[in-house]
């Protein structure tokens, strides 16, 4: 199967995405050839796109885009026991070296070596066909869609969180930022038992998302007051949470999620903006508020599929948009804007 016909969505330059075909590649040794099914476009696309890079990641050569995905197994490299021809997979889309400290401790995404779809120089997956070692592709059962299977990629990042958080039975949870991965925080943070979930957005739109998904309450952010904020966070909620779960990485929201959160809990940050903040560090220091960042994930992609698979999380309402490769740069531009009330949009490879 090699040779062309596999139409790839390539970042040639900053803001310059085009849809060309590329070599279709042949799996090599412990690897298997998906044919795929089903891409989610993720802010780290967007941002690639449109500003060609993010933080030390510059993209200086031609890049194909993509990591959220899932498709079909279409070839088989030497050595692959675990998988067949016509398995439906999820992709888990960073391999480490399985060699160095971080991978031998479990903690694999802080490998410095971790090899990352769409992270440059590294292409992605956004294509017909695409390679990958084949036990970092889970297989799906039967009753858990592709398009599930896509959106694995982010609710890992979401249980990632909540497990750093420590969130369990009986706590209460605040979520700053109700963009996917607020969104999936909160579904990962109701599986892992928290009684009373508070979410926050500048949107309306995505704060009624994070209500139909079940959060207790939302709260409009109109004040850049971080204080103010988290008053009304204890207000709304009764009491401040014990676990705060900061989804935006704006400013002002990491420092209501440290005024907010109760003595003695935790913080943890996903959101990535800016990469300096300023931040009300002494009243962390004092109330002994735990600030913990997370890196994606790691050992996360079972357990959000068991999360999914037993019907504990139903994430599919997430996904508000479809589009076929042919129209990626509609779709990008969908997901850029938030057009229609956009939260997930998913490319379609194989129609
Ligand atoms: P997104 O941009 O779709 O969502 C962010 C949401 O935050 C938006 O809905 C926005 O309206 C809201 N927001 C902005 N300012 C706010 C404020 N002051 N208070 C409350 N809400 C505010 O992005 P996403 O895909 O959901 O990702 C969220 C963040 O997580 C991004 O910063 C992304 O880079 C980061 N991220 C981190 C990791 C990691 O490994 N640490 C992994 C994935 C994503
Ligand atoms: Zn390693």
């Amino acid at each position: 199967m090699a040779g062309t016909g596999n139409l790839s969505a390539v970042l040639k330059k900053k803001g310059e995405l085009v849809l060309e075909d590329t070599a279709t590649p042949l799996p090599e040794k412990n690897e298997v050839q998906i044919k795929m099914h089903v891409v989610g476009i993720c802010g780290s696309d967007i941002h690639y796109w449109l500003n060609g890079g993010i933080g030390d990641f510059i993209v200086n050569a031609p890049m194909i885009l993509g990591h959220e995905a899932a498709g079909v197994v279409s070839a088989l490299g030497e050595g692959v026991t675990t998988l067949k021809v016509g398995d439906r997979v999820a992709i888990e889309p960073g391999v480490p070296c399985r060699m160095c400290s971080f991978c031998k401790e479990g903690r694999y995404n802080l490998c410095p070596d971790i090899i990352f779809c769409a992270n440059p120089p590294v292409n992605g997956s956004l294509r017909s066909f695409y390679c990958h070692d084949a036990d970092y592709c889970y297989k799906l059962p039967d009753h858990v869609s592709l398009e599930e299977g896509a959106l694995l990629e982010p609710l890992s990042v979401g249980v990632h969180a909540c497990r750093r958080a420590g969130i369990r039975l009986g706590h209460n949870v605040l979520i700053l930022g109700s963009g996917p991965i607020g969104l999936l925080s909160l579904l990962s943070a109701k599986a892992m038992g928290a009684t009373r979930i508070i979410i926050t957005d500048l949107d309306q739109g995505r704060l009624d998302m994070a209500l139909k998904l079940g959060a207790h309450h939302a709260l409009r952010v109109d004040t850049r007051d971080p204080e103010e904020m988290a008053r009304r966070v204890e207000e709304a909620l009764g009491c401040k949470p014990d676990i705060s779960v900061e989804c935006s990485g704006a400013e002002p929201s990491i420092q209501t999620g440290i005024y907010a959160t109760k003595s003695g809990g935790v913080l943890v940050l996903v959101g990535l903006g800016p990469p300096t903040v300023n931040i009300p560090i002494v009243n962390a220091a004092v109330r002994e508020v735990d600030i913990r960042g997370i890196f994606r994930y790691a050992n996360c992609y079972p357990r959000a599929l068991e999360m999914i698979a037993s019907g504990k999380v139903d994430a599919k309402p997430l996904i508000t948009h479809h589009f076929p490769l042919e129209k990626t740069l509609d779709a990008f531009e969908t997901s850029r804007t938030g057009a229609g009330g956009a939260i997930k949009v998913m490319i379609h490879c194989d129609q």
